[in-house]
């Protein structure tokens, strides 16, 4: 088995309406969101590949689209926008179309990373 990462990258606003007022994260900001989704797969033994990056980014660009420079609280689903309800958004709208797709790490920060794997 092989694992790929595919690298991605959205700028996004966002306020996260359920803290208190005086939390810095109540107040709308901007994020520039560092989004790496991975896939485990075997080698095709002709074209000795799991996937074509090409294939991967058809797939993921348009659903970014719908959350790249936007309120993510507005977005279905999104009314909470913590990275954690990010990375799970993202997971639910690619592996309907990736099978492969195992894990969505989101990082809101340099120094902050969020990993889902599919499970609640
Ligand atoms: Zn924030």
């Amino acid at each position: 088995m092989i694992e790929l990462k595919q690298h991605f990258q959205i700028e996004s606003a966002r306020f996260l309406p359920h803290l208190d007022s005086a939390h810095p994260c109540s107040r709308m900001h901007g994020h520039s969101f560092k989004i790496i989704l991975t896939f485990k797969g075997t080698v095709h033994p002709k074209l000795g590949w799991v996937m074509d990056y090409n294939d991967i980014s058809n797939v993921v660009k348009p659903i970014l689209e719908k959350i790249d420079h936007r309120v993510l609280n507005e977005v279905p689903g999104l009314e909470n926008p913590t990275s954690e309800m990010l990375a799970k958004w993202i997971y639910e709208q690619v592996i309907k179309k990736i099978p492969l797709l195992t894990e969505v790490n989101v990082s809101e920060t340099a120094q902050t990373e969020c990993l889902y794997r599919g499970e609640t």
